[in-house]
């Protein structure tokens, strides 16, 4: 569709840098950067090579928590995709879309065309991604009940809609899964009636037996394990319990307390091989449990879906900072009554969503020592309360107060009203696509002889997540540019230990975006449009 400033089909880079043969993409690609030493700057450029497996394999979705909001909502929606449903309601007939997912409904600009006009594509014809409907979705819940009821529980889809998938969803019964009633709100004991007995080991074995039966009996190559499970306690770092990866793997063999459900569903992902993302706030990922993925080269992703409010927030603060205006003040108060909000009724589920939701603006005010202080920062305060009748239908108040020009104030206050798993449910199919394209890509500098994976930790879906893991040792400080966070993603020495940590939102968005760019060669966004100013 030349002209139009859209590519509708796969992109074919003509460049003797790029490479296409039937399996693979190889980009031979010139990463820029500036290196500072005291206030001399030196710009670095290094060659790397990218490997990119053309092929999509078969891959399979476990949800843990699948009976929840989020679970039978991502399931009924992929299922009305995949069956085309369409369905009535006092506003006419609906038709099902995949809205709120960049993999399937963002595109990005890749160059401009004759007349120097921007030229953009859908992320899947730049490389080949997984489509939604091809997945195959199964999932553990403490809760027995099918995914029809499940989905009638969680009271977020239209009454037309439910009626026409019941029939199908209701077929599919959640396996058993971990209940210890220590990590999770005591008012969820009365939903526990799916639970797995016997000790951690023998748990630990009948997950890794679930995962095995479900890939070979679907015939899967590739499965991905997502928690969207009820938020869990922070559980405390202990030295010689989950510290290392082999004191984790011993403290489970010696059926420890301290050992989490949702890091035996990690340690049971990581050692069946499968990608593990936490959708949760919880602190999964301990020490011991990063360095196993490290140990097996199996990828990790989290923590916590970033869906609404911190979205924003990952946008005001930076749009109020780098404007000059001094944000003084930020607090946010939600109200919600599904099985979420119950759940984080309690102190402390909700304490790991306050730690989850806090560090949001660190790095924007960390980058500017103009106006803030080492050691300042604005006052940040989150309330979350329970309020069963607004059901999954979430409310977020924020207030955010800035000094401004000559000792004026300027106070923003915002009012937002979303279905909480209306939200979600992209986002966790958009961290499910990324993370399964992350497997196929590999990486070397031009230099070395053998192509490395991926780090394990994947820190370039912080975009989808409100409290992004990166690799072990990071400063949750400063504001880069977007393609700096590529080379988090490398597996190599050479790269200091200890990434930084990106809230904002647009930087982190165009590491995804200039970072697909450079699988298939091209140059990242860098907005100057000189064809354009320079006669
Ligand atoms: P939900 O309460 O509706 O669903 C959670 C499900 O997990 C329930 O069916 C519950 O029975 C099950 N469960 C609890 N412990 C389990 C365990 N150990 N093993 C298996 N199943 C278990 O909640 P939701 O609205 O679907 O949200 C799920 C998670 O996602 C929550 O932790 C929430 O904080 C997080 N989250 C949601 C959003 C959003 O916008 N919806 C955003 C960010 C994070």
């Amino acid at each position: 569709m030349a002209g139009s400033g859209f590519i509708g089909e796969e992109i074919r880079v003509e460049s003797p840098d790029v490479i296409y043969t039937d399996t693979e993409i190889l980009s031979y690609y010139n990463y820029h950067d500036s290196h500072i030493r005291g206030n001399v700057v030196t710009p670095t450029m290094e060659r790397l090579v990218f490997k990119t497996q053309r092929q999509l394999p078969k891959t399979g979705l476990l949800l843990v928590g699948w009976g929840g909001n989020n679970g039978t909502t991502l399931t009924a929606g992929i299922l009305a995709n995949k069956l085309n449903v369409t369905w009535n309601t006092k506003e006419g007939l609906n038709h099902p879309n995949y809205l709120g997912s960049i993999c399937k409904s963002v595109t990005m600009r890749v160059g401009i065309d004759d007349r120097f006009m921007p030229v953009y594509a859908p992320l899947n014809n730049v490389v080949p991604l997984l489509n939604p409907n091809d997945l195959e979705i199964w999932g553990w819940d403490i809760s027995s009940v099918n995914m029809g009821d499940a989905m009638r529980r969680a009271k977020v889809l239209d009454w037309d809609l439910q009626r026409q998938l019941y029939s199908n969803l209701k077929e599919m019964l959640p396996w058993p899964s971990v209940y210890i009633p220590e990590w999770i709100a005591a008012n969820q004991s009365d939903r526990a009636d799916n639970c797995l007995k016997g000790t951690k080991k023998e748990m630990l074995n009948a997950l890794r037996q679930n995962i095995k039966d479900y890939k070979n009996s679907r015939r899967l190559d590739k499965v991905v394990i997502v928690w969207t499970a009820n938020t869990e306690k922070f559980a405390l770092i202990k030295p010689g319990v989950n510290d290392t990866a082999d004191n984790l793997l011993r403290a489970i063999e010696n059926n420890s307390p301290d050992i989490s459900p949702s890091t035996l569903f990690a340690v049971a992902s990581i050692l069946e091989s499968c990608t593990y993302i936490n959708g949760s706030p919880q602190n999964t990922f301990v020490p011991g449990c990063i360095e196993l993925s490290e140990r097996y080269h199996v990828l990790i992703a989290g923590d916590d879906f970033k869906s609404g409010q911190t979205k924003i927030k990952s946008v005001l603060s930076d749009f109020l900072i780098n404007s000059g205006l001094k944000l003084q003040s930020v607090v946010s108060y939600n109200h919600l009554g599904n099985n979420d909000g119950k759940n984080l009724s309690a102190p402390e589920t909700f304490r790991s969503k306050e730690i989850s939701k806090s560090g949001v603006i660190d790095d924007v005010v960390r980058a500017n020592r103009l106006m803030y202080k080492s050691n300042e920062s604005p006052d940040h305060c989150v309330v979350i309360k329970y309020v069963p009748y607004v059901g999954d239908s979430k409310r977020a108040m924020d207030e955010y107060i800035s000094e401004i020009f000559m000792g004026g104030r300027n106070t923003i206050s915002m009012h937002n009203t979303c279905e909480d798993s209306l939200l979600a449910a992209p986002i966790i199919l958009d961290l499910v696509i990324l993370a399964e394209l992350c497997t196929r890509i590999q990486v070397k500098r031009d230099k070395d002889e053998e192509f490395t994976k991926m780090h394990p930790v994947m820190s370039l879906l912080s975009f989808l997540l409100k409290s992004p893991q990166v690799p072990p040792g990071s400063p949750v400080v400063h504001m880069l540019f977007p393609q700096r966070y590529a080379i988090t993603l490398l597996k190599s020495p050479q790269v200091p230990p200890g990434s930084p940590v990106v809230h904002m939102l647009f930087p982190q968005r165009y590491a995804i975006t200039n970072f697909f760019k450079a699988l298939i060669g091209l140059p990242p966004e860098n907005f100057m449009m000189l064809e354009h100013k320079v006669p």
